[in-house]
């Protein structure tokens, strides 16, 4: 069975208004959303803007909002949308200079990461505690080797979490959720006194924890399960802990 379905379309060029185009796209009933954006793009304008990879929530390339909504395209149904005749509204990330239709410019989110003293990805990281990885493959463990394994972050860098974020809107300078999220994790991480207290510093920082207005935005639209906002209360804890000789 196939969908018909309307994409109601942001469109943008820095020398031209903004303005919004409707594509009428079929797609095959298990389509997601990316799908049928890639059907816009093949039969309606090859001028049309937009970023994707990997094609399996791993990337985070696709980022966009869809109804409003921040989503990975890429693993969300059309049929999630389909409502009579109405068009799925797809626009990109707020939060973030725009550079055309769809596509925005996510160098600022590197910036933070790097102003942050925090690495993206590392050689190596702590061996997912000798679990092989057919359990989480529903296999046999029994067949399967145990192998040492790097584990990289969650975090795939979608900046989904910046775009939701009410407090982003209101300031670009703040860390925002994936970083404060980030350095959660390193302080977990961390023995060496120096570089825990350099990063509870950072955490303090008036762009940091304290600019959070607890919306719970982050952890609500995160596709990964990072929970931004569950390490920003959690870097709370530890501010208050080291400010006042409790805790860890
Ligand atoms: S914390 Fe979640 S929403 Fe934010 S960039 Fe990482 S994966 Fe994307």
């Amino acid at each position: 069975m196939a969908l018909n379905v309307t994409l109601r379309m942001f469109r943008y060029r820095p020398d031209q208004s903004a303005r919004y185009d409707m594509f009428k796209v079929t797609v095959p009933d298990a389509a997601n959303v990316l799908d049928a954006i890639e059907q816009a793009w093949a039969q309606h304008d090859r001028a049309l803007m937009f970023r994707h990879a990997c094609h399996h929530a791993s990337c985070g390339t696709c980022a966009v909002r869809v109804n409003g909504r921040e989503v990975l395209p890429c693993i969300v149904p059309v049929k999630k949308y389909l409502d009579g005749d109405k068009p799925l509204t797809i626009e990109p990330l707020k939060n973030f200079s725009l550079v055309g239709d769809l596509v925005v410019d996510v160098a600022n989110f590197f910036q933070k990461q790097a102003a942050s003293g925090l690495v993206i990805t590392r050689p190596t990281e702590n061996k997912l505690e000798g679990k092989p990885i057919a359990y989480d493959q529903g296999l046999d463990p029994a067949s399967v080797e145990t192998v040492p394994f790097n584990r990289f972050e969650n975090c795939i860098e979608c900046g989904i979490c910046l775009s939701a974020c009410p407090t982003m809107a209101a300031s670009v300078k703040f860390f925002g959720p994936a970083s404060l999220a980030a350095l959660e994790r390193e302080l977990d991480k961390t023995t060496d006194p120096q570089r825990r207290a350099r990063l509870l510093e950072l955490a303090d920082d008036e762009q940091g924890v304290w600019r959070c207005h607890s919306a719970w935005e982050c952890t609500e639209t995160c596709p990964q399960n990072v929970r931004p906002a569950e390490a920003i209360m959690a870097l709370r804890r530890r501010i208050f802990a080291q400010r006042f000789g409790f805790g860890k």
